[in-house]
């Protein structure tokens, strides 16, 4: 017998597939602070190899491609952060940096929006970053490229534009944390399970969106992503 609950359950959050119309179902999302040299210098930080740091959205920010939505509330300086994302199709727990690229499925061209007003507010009073990081909307995702199709990409170009004006343009290879790195890290504290995304960090270069802006971003052998910001509701 099925399980009834008292209110309809929610929908499984979910990211496309290249290639295919099954879809990706995603269960939580990692993101890592802080994994391009510039862009810690950029935010007033020691660019000094330090372990890396997580924080997460809920599963259901998601966005696929080619989504309009809204300007984000309560934020007059919503950013945006281009970021090569990990979608994790073989769960483990402490696993070795070997191993780690044999628990993805595949990679996708994300976007970790954020209100950096909040996050700063949250900085300086040593709050939670929740309300800068994991709101409605916050993390745009295109469709995911399967392993067995590209392969496991560490370096080529990671770019974002805004209104077609460059604001974000770096390599891969200038990862602080590779991703296999970042994925047995991850893996020591939370046990990965499939279905996990892990954002991997953003370059240099991040900035403000103005309302009613279209971005369009995306990392060499992974694809593109589109996105346009309307004004807010
Ligand atoms: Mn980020």
């Amino acid at each position: 017998m099925s399980t009834e609950y008292v209110i309809d359950p929610p929908a499984q959050a979910s990211v496309a597939v290249a290639g295919t119309d099954a879809r990706f179902p995603v269960r939580r999302i990692f993101c890592v602070g802080r994994n391009y040299a510039a862009h810690a210098r950029e935010m007033g930080h020691n660019p000094d190899r330090e372990a890396p740091f997580f924080f997460t959205k809920p599963a259901d920010a998601v966005v696929d491609d080619g989504a309009a939505i809204p300007y984000p509330p309560e934020t007059r300086d919503l950013h945006h952060e281009i970021e090569l994302v990990a979608a994790i199709g073989t769960g483990g727990f402490r696993i070795p940096v070997e191993r780690a690229l044999d628990h993805v499925f595949g990679y996708a061209v994300g976007i970790d929006l954020t209100r950096r007003d909040l996050q700063q507010v949250a900085k300086d009073k040593g709050r939670p970053w929740d309300w800068g990081k994991a709101f409605d909307r916050s993390a745009p995702c295109a469709a995911v490229q399967p392993v067995a199709d590209i392969g496991h990409p560490n370096k080529g170009r990671i770019w974002i534009a805004v209104n077609n004006e460059t604001k974000q343009d770096a390599d891969l290879a200038e990862l602080i944390w590779t991703v296999p790195e970042v994925i047995s890290i991850c893996s020591h504290s939370m046990e990965l399970r499939p279905g996990d995304l892990i954002y991997t960090g953003t370059p240099a270069g991040v900035g403000a969106i103005p309302p009613g802006s279209t971005l369009t971003g995306g990392i060499d052998g992974v694809g593109t992503i589109t996105i346009e910001i309307r004004q807010p509701v």
